[in-house]
């Protein structure tokens, strides 16, 4: 029988973040069928690809139901426990993107070789960065004419500010496209574009297999990191300091084995996370874990929801009582789910690092701490920064209360943020990171609480939380400050140009692209 702590040990949680159509579902997809989760290439894709075909309610629907079964993918392989986080991209892009990397050890990063670093990309690793958490990269498309290597990894440490070293190196690109040297094993992996296949062979049998021209290219380029790069240090890359970057092709399934067995090698187990009485262990005895987010069922006749836990220490055990720190109430955890890529099914034990989830009978906010009875709370769950803006207004003042339990409610889940201006009376501003929040909010609004809402979009896409003196602003500054939830001061702004302007002007105000809750 295994113990706690080889549970531990073999455990691994991890994220992938890229800008859309980098390949993550790709990889997710080639990931999988290495763990033997799921049995085809396409099941994934094809439940992504009825996500998109989205422009009604029923779509909606169809969507978040895909999201819950991918909220987390578990699957084993040689030896490890993997929980692969899924961060919803596209148009389901939202808050819970930034808050499933809460949940993650270790992130994957997805580029595209011919587009580099992208929007999204950075938003996400900054996200993952400030947790200082190891960030792997693997470059996508080496089978297409993609960017200079050289010029990638350049782009990677100047914009995301992260030092890089290739684990492997590419021979060729597009169609002259060889395969990948794997620096970290000492090995060439031969790629069989005839068969879409590839070989592993060792240095000496690579001569055969590529061009002159080509071995040179590569022996100079090999040289080149192993002189004038920096080194290879494990202890950077756990601390979140160095990337070790593999190139590959996620579609023809090219260095994707050799990238999933050393990064399962390099990732960590997991991680300790800081709570009201310090960090805790992944080993320590109790039960403890933290609710990272929550998931409406969008069907109006079963309104439960799933709140999902990311265990921190201890044994999860089907059935056990389970102390609710906020509320003091003891709830008794009978119908928990766990999440293979095809299924849910009930989960009967479970241990750090795992993902479990629970129905939310409308109890569980984000962050929330459950223990075996302990009465510490886990710390550090930011607020993320909206990038959308709209005021909102009831259309039947007779539906007030309905209104705001609904308002109060769904913010609380996490599904959109509330703001106050300060000079505007009751009025309030809502934020969401995705657009498509503010469809959902107006449908569950009426769904659920029977309360029709008008939505009216704002100028503003930028939100910064305030430290320090307040500025003043003037009627044409394109800005206001608002409080958050908490009452924090927030500055709302149209554009960027608009924010480094104010940011010029007022010296002594410090701005933060999230907020800590706690
Ligand atoms: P996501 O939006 O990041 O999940 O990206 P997808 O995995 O859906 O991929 C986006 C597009 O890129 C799809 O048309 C894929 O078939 C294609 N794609 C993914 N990986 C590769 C690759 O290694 N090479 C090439 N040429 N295309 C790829």
């Amino acid at each position: 029988m295994s113990t706690l702590r080889d549970n531990i040990v073999s455990g691994r949680t991890f994220a992938i973040i890229s800008h859309p159509d980098a390949g993550k579902t790709t990889l997710t997809e080639k990931l999988l069928l290495f763990g033997g989760a799921i049995r085809e290439a396409g099941a994934v894709k094809a439940r992504r690809q009825q996500a998109h075909a989205r422009s009604d309610w029923m779509a909606i629907e169809q969507q978040r139901g895909i999201s819950v079964t991918s909220t987390v993918l578990q699957f084993h392989y040689n030896g490890y426990r993997v929980n692969l986080l899924d961060t919803p991209g596209h148009q389901d892009f939202s808050e819970d993107t930034y808050r499933t990397l809460l949940a993650a050890d270790s992130v994957v990063m997805v580029i595209d070789a011919a587009k580099g670093v992208e929007p999204q990309t950075v938003k996400l690793f900054q996200v993952a960065s400030s947790r200082h958490i190891p960030v792997f990269t693997f470059i996508n498309k080496l089978d297409r004419e993609g960017r200079d290597p050289w010029d990638l990894l350049q782009e990677i440490e100047q914009v995301l500010g992260i030092q890089t070293y290739p684990m492997n190196w590419p021979v060729g690109m597009g169609l002259d496209f060889r395969g990948i040297y794997d620096i970290h094993h000492r090995r060439f992996e031969h790629f069989d574009r005839a068969n879409q296949d590839y070989r592993i062979v060792d240095y000496a049998a690579m001569h055969d297999q590529i061009p002159d021209d080509q071995r040179h290219a590569l022996e100079e380029a090999l040289e080149l990191i192993m002189d004038a790069g920096e080194p290879f240090s494990e202890q950077k890359v756990t601390q979140g300091l160095l990337s070790p970057v593999f190139f590959g092709s996620a579609i023809a399934n090219f260095g994707v084995k050799s990238f999933l067995d050393t990064f399962l090698q390099l990732a960590p187990p997991p991680t300790p996370r800081p709570s009201t009485i310090g960090p805790i262990d992944p080993s320590r005895e109790g039960f403890s874990g933290f609710v990272f987010k929550i998931q409406a069922n969008m069907n109006p006749q079963h309104r439960d929801r799933i709140a999902f836990v990311r265990i921190v220490s201890g044994r999860f055990e089907r059935g056990m009582a389970v102390n609710h720190v906020r509320s003091g109430r003891v709830i008794r955890l009978s119908q928990p789910q766990q999440f293979l890529a095809q299924d849910r099914f009930i989960v009967e034990e479970a241990f750090a690092g795992d993902v479990i989830g629970l129905h939310d009978p409308g109890l569980f906010h984000i962050g929330d701490t459950l223990t075996e009875g302990e009465q510490f709370e886990f710390t550090g769950f930011p607020r993320f920064s909206p990038e959308h803006f709209a005021e909102i207004e009831l259309k039947y003042a007779l539906k007030h209360k309905q209104y705001q339990r609904g308002l109060s409610e769904l913010t609380e889940e996490g599904l959109i943020q509330v703001f106050h201006p300060t000079d505007l009376g009751p009025q309030i501003y809502l934020g969401v990171v995705g657009p498509l929040q503010f469809e959902v909010l107006e449908y569950r609004m009426k769904m659920e609480y029977g309360v029709d809402i008008t939505i009216r979009p704002l100028n503003y896409s930028i939100a910064r939380w305030i430290e320090g003196t307040l500025p003043e602003l003037g009627r044409f500054d394109r800005a206001r400050v608002v409080l958050d939830a908490d009452e924090q001061p927030v500055l709302l702004v149209e554009d960027e140009y608009t924010l480094a302007r104010l940011q010029e002007k007022h010296t002594n105000m410090r701005l933060h692209e999230s907020s800590l809750l706690v």
